[in-house]
């Protein structure tokens, strides 16, 4: 049976730090889903069709890589794509607080599902997709937390949105 596994966040912008995740996660699993949630409430930074577009590219020589986005449940989604495994990133004890509630959640909702935990890389562990995004409000250089192949003129030329 393939093992197929679903990476879900916001992805506002991708960095270092998610694109490691599924770089390493591919010895793992045989397709990974790199699914960017829509939440209707929160008002993203970097517009859904832009976020997708990076992503695609980043993974772009990985064709066991496809990126996706959906709204409502992760558990529901799991269902819909025959999903297997929730791989999630861990930082931090307050990642693993937040994120051990949903993974039990999950598991009572979902009990086929293992949601598998990958420990950040050292270098990784303060990196988040906030302080990329404060950087580039700033008008700061975030190019060394974010993964190559990501085109930032659009967002240089403020036309990102
Ligand atoms: P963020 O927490 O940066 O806003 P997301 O909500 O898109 O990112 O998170 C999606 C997944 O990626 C989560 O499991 C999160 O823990 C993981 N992740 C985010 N940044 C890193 C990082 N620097 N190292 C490892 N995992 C990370």
């Amino acid at each position: 049976m393939k093992r197929i596994a679903l990476f879900p966040g916001s992805f506002d912008p991708i960095t270092k730090g998610h694109e490691s995740i599924v770089l390493r996660a591919l010895s793992l699993f045989d397709r990974i889903y790199v699914a960017i949630g829509i939440n209707e409430q929160k008002k993203s930074f970097f517009p859904l069709k832009t976020r997708q577009h990076w992503i695609e590219n980043v993974f772009s020589d990985y064709p066991q890589v496809e990126v996706i986005t959906y709204t409502g449940l992760t558990v529901d989604l799991c269902k819909k794509l025959d999903i297997g495994f929730i791989i999630r990133g861990l930082r931090t004890s307050a990642d693993f607080e937040f994120e051990r509630s949903i993974g039990q959640m999950n598991k009572k909702m979902l009990p086929d599902v293992e949601t598998v935990f990958l420990l950040t890389t050292p270098e990784y562990t303060a990196l988040n997709s906030y302080i990329v995004r404060e950087i580039i409000r700033n008008g700061g250089d975030a190019s060394a937390f974010m993964p190559d192949g990501i085109d930032m003129s659009s967002v240089i030329k403020g036309t990102n949105q």
